[in-house]
């Protein structure tokens, strides 16, 4: 059997590591450390919902065979003449690739955005973002400034409307615990475009914005972020928003290792390929989930969301098993069940199966949807062993 080398364990790289364990073929696996987590909780771990460590499920968890090797190292190239993957605790030799590295912050060159604002990118950095907000508050309790009550979330898209749901929940929590009064928190979320969210419904959109003006959130559309100094957003038309917390919720783009490796890439820096998930410049690679420019049959890129990741993971993993077995390989035609956003831990908005959905069946639909990927990923035995870490079923 030819040598399967998988970088990346996020959705797409555990779901063709989890397929791959299933059949008893050996792998490595390469991650820069030995946990997976699901991207679509981060906003709950950044939020307080639980603790970090609760989000952070052992790879060698899921995969129970011992036929694969998981190597702890950072990526740091491809040398595709070679069939090397170079990492910063030596070389891996592939016969096959499956490259799924995911993304990074999109700054589109916003100046002093990446210096001065947090991101989600990964369940550290969610946590970070936790812990900043803390200690905000904490100090406003010491020196009285206004300014470390107040947060602004960048970008008004899945990402920046899920946080801020958290953040209502946890909020008025954290200001009861230090007798802070609520009405002193300004938490507002600030986006370019007239619209918030233009993945849900239209109709469902008004849903969110009662939703959080209710509890106390501001929703600011049509205002665009032009640059960020120390603890200030710099808005078009001049006016500054002084915060102690900025969190940018602008965008992704592709881990830039494929423009650097030579890969051709599109302007959000993923790597295109063919239907079967095969790099069109090397045949031996395939590219999974939010690094794959991966085209529909009218030519349109798929977004790079969790349940397109996990189905490319697995099928990248067994198109390698066709290929091997010189069978014909399967083509990408993703099944697509829907969006679904979570205002807090309670409400959710969204569409499941083409119907729309808001509410506490919004909230319902998404811990489903978290249980039916643990299914997936890890059958019966995962799904019921983290269902207590990480859902509220
Ligand atoms: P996004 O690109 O979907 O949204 C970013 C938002 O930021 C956009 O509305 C954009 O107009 C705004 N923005 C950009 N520049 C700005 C500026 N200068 N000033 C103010 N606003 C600005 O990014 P995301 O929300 O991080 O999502 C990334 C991907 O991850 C998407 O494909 C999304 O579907 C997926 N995702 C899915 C879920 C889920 O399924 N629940 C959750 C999070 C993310």
């Amino acid at each position: 059997m030819s040598k399967i080398v998988i970088v990346g364990a996020g959705y797409a790289g555990m779901m063709a590591a989890a397929h791959l364990d299933r059949e008893g073929i050996p792998f490595t696996i390469v991650n820069n450390h030995d946990y997976h987590y699901l991207t679509i909780l981060l906003h709950e771990a950044a939020g307080g919902r639980d603790a970090g460590e609760k989000y952070a499920i052992p790879i060698k968890e899921v995969l129970r065979k011992d036929t694969s090797e998981l190597v702890v190292a950072e990526v740091t190239g491809i040398d595709k003449a070679n069939r090397v993957v170079k990492t910063s605790t030596g070389d891996i030799s592939y016969d096959y690739l499956i490259y799924s590295l995911g993304w990074v912050s999109e700054y589109f060159g916003i100046k002093g955005l990446k210096e001065y604002s947090l991101s989600i990118t990964n369940l550290d950095s969610a946590v970070e973002i936790r812990k900043h907000i803390d200690n905000q508050f904490h100090l406003y309790t010491q020196d009285g400034d206004e300014r470390h009550l107040r947060i602004a979330l960048g970008g008004a898209g899945l990402t920046g409307i899920e946080l801020m749901g958290e953040l209502l929940d946890y909020l008025p929590k954290l200001c009861k615990s230090l007798n802070i009064p609520w009405e002193k928190v300004d938490l507002q979320c600030i986006e370019a475009m007239p619209t918030i969210l233009p993945m849900v419904a239209e109709h469902l959109r008004p849903f969110v914005v009662e939703t959080y003006t209710k509890k106390g959130g501001k929703l600011r559309t049509n205002t665009k972020i032009n640059e960020v100094t120390e603890g200030v957003i710099h808005l078009d038309g001049g006016e500054t928003v002084e915060a102690g917390t900025i969190i940018w919720t602008g965008g992704v783009r592709a881990n830039p290792l494929l423009s650097e490796s030579g890969f051709t890439v599109d302007r959000r820096g993923r790597a295109k390929v063919n239907e079967f998930m095969q790099s069109v410049d090397d045949e031996v690679i395939f590219i999974a989930g939010d690094s794959a420019w991966a085209e529909d049959a009218n030519g349109r890129p798929y977004p790079p969301t969790a349940q397109n990741a996990e189905q490319m993971g697995a099928l990248a993993a067994k198109n390698i098993l066709l290929r091997e077995r010189r069978r014909p390989m399967e083509p990408f035609h993703p099944r697509d069940w829907g969006t679904l956003c979570s205002l807090g831990a309670e409400v959710g908005v969204g569409s499941f199966m083409g119907v729309p959905i808001k509410g506490v069946m919004g909230a319902l639909a998404k811990e489903g949807s978290k249980a039916k990927y643990l299914w997936e990923l890890g059958g019966m035995r995962l799904a019921g062993n983290r269902s207590k870490y990480v859902m509220k079923l």
